[in-house]
């Protein structure tokens, strides 16, 4: 247990950190700051709880400050601080690779470590291009991402992403790729829970982007199962399905991006699992280590890792890697997940749990300025109508006072607020979740 009821001094100089994707001179004049986190909830310096609605960053799915997982991090730092990735091994990371191969579906046999969501995005598409370098289709270069789709903050995430503040600032380097069209029309899905019926076909845009650029020359397609960052877009019914059949079709791989969607937050392991879709690559962070150590990764079919086998024994197959790939720490914290994850049955939790949330996240439906909601597994999201004085502002001013209120940590999108709890949350947690957010829906109309 942390020292739970002591507070935490607060710095009192904030300029010399400049925070990644936040507003830091707003932040600094009025800041949103947590000091320690148990179970459900954030703690401020002067010890207010804030019930934590957004597992962190989409990654905290055991809770907080869970006694095993603290464990297992302070007995590996104390056995096993760093040892080198490359060319040397350890054991705890050989035994997480092993756990996530069991966890995915198919064939999905191989794991790829990395340090982040990020680096697994650029992992993943520099595994597909070297596979058809090595594999005598050296043509084959195109990256496919999604509009609205995250790939994280690498180049060649930013690329392939979809969201048009992460790329336009920086230049010239992302070429070779292409993107489908979204999946989301408002008009035809509004308020649906789960996956819309509406929009299989949005699947199709891929072969009018193979008709422009010919399949001998692009490598993969990747995907989000559910956008995420845009505001949580579950796939339409249907969707995922008919885009691995244009993939075989074309002889393209396709990457399913399950930062957000692994380890339960859709009620299964990897959503290719719900939607029943073997990608050949699947890239996970977050939820791997429930955010306790930062850990990503890429886990892909055996044909791929197979590919790459073929020369000399001595020879390095992949020029790629981090120097903390697989670190003993995020190893140990891994293990130790995956442990809670399978003794408190926390997926199936999840899927059990996922009609009751929705129903709950639906009841918002008729408040002011609410134009529509969506629902996916323990995921919600809420879509304001924007002020008339610019986009952004009304869920940013919920975001805040939710915080700072109704103690509640939520996250926002241009006008979309965005919740998605531990997986540990109780039903009454769910419904307290809901009144706190109506409550400020109806304070920001
Ligand atoms: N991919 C998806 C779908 C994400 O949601 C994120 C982060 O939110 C990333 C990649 C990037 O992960 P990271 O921030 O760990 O680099």
């Amino acid at each position: 247990m942390t020292s739970a009821s002591s507070a935490i001094a607060a710095p009192n100089d904030l300029e010399a950190y400049w925070m990644p994707f936040t507003a830091n001179r707003s932040f600094k004049k009025n800041p949103r700051m947590v000091a320690r986190a148990e179970g459900m909830f954030y703690y401020t310096p002067d010890n207010k709880p804030v019930m934590d609605g957004t597992a962190g960053l989409w990654c905290c799915n055991a809770g907080h400050a869970r006694e095993p997982i603290i464990q297992a991090i302070q007995a590996q730092a104390r056995d096993l601080d760093y040892a080198p990735s490359f060319q040397y091994g350890h054991p705890k990371v050989f035994a997480a690779a092993a756990r996530i191969a069991a966890l995915a579906p198919g064939d999905l046999d191989h794991v790829f470590f990395a340090g982040s969501g990020s680096e697994a995005g650029d992992s993943a598409l520099k595994i597909a291009l070297a596979y058809w370098n090595i594999s005598g289709k050296a043509a084959k270069t195109r990256l496919i991402g999604r509009e609205r789709g995250y790939h994280g903050v690498g180049f060649g995430g930013i690329s392939v992403g979809g969201m048009s503040n992460n790329r336009k600032f920086f230049g010239s380097l992302l070429t070779g790729v292409d993107h489908l069209a979204h999946t989301y029309d408002r008009e035809k899905q509004a308020f649906s829970k789960g996956e819309p019926e509406y929009g299989a076909h949005f699947a199709d845009d891929l072969e009018r982007i193979v008709a422009l650029h010919d399949a001998s020359t692009i490598a993969a397609v990747i995907v989000e199962p559910m956008a995420g960052s845009t505001g949580a877009l579950p796939p339409p019914k249907g969707y995922l399905k008919r885009l691995r059949e244009i993939c075989d079709k074309h002889n393209i791989l396709l990457i399913f991006d399950e930062v957000i969607t692994g380890f339960g937050r859709l009620g299964f392991a990897f959503a290719a699992e719900r939607y029943g879709v073997i990608p050949d690559m699947i890239t996970f962070a977050k939820g791997v280590t429930s955010g306790t150590v930062p850990m990503g990764g890429v886990i892909v079919r055996k044909h791929i890792y197979d590919a790459f086998m073929g020369g000399p024994d001595n020879v390095i197959e992949l020029f790629h890697g981090y120097t903390y790939s697989g670190h003993p720490l995020a190893a140990a914290a891994c293990l130790a997940s995956l442990d809670i994850y399978r003794d408190e049955g926390l997926f199936e939790r999840a899927r059990a749990m996922e009609g009751a949330w929705a129903d709950a996240v639906m009841s918002l439906k008729g408040e002011p300025n609410v134009v529509d909601i969506r629902t996916l597994g323990i995921v919600g999201a809420v879509d304001l109508a924007p002020r008339a004085d610019g986009v952004g502002k009304r869920a940013f001013e919920a975001m805040d006072r939710l915080f700072r209120e109704e103690g509640l940590m939520v996250r926002t999108a241009a006008d979309t607020i965005a919740f998605s709890p531990p997986l540990i949350i109780t039903e009454s947690q769910v419904d307290e979740l809901i009144e706190k957010l109506r409550r400020v829906i109806r304070a920001v109309a």
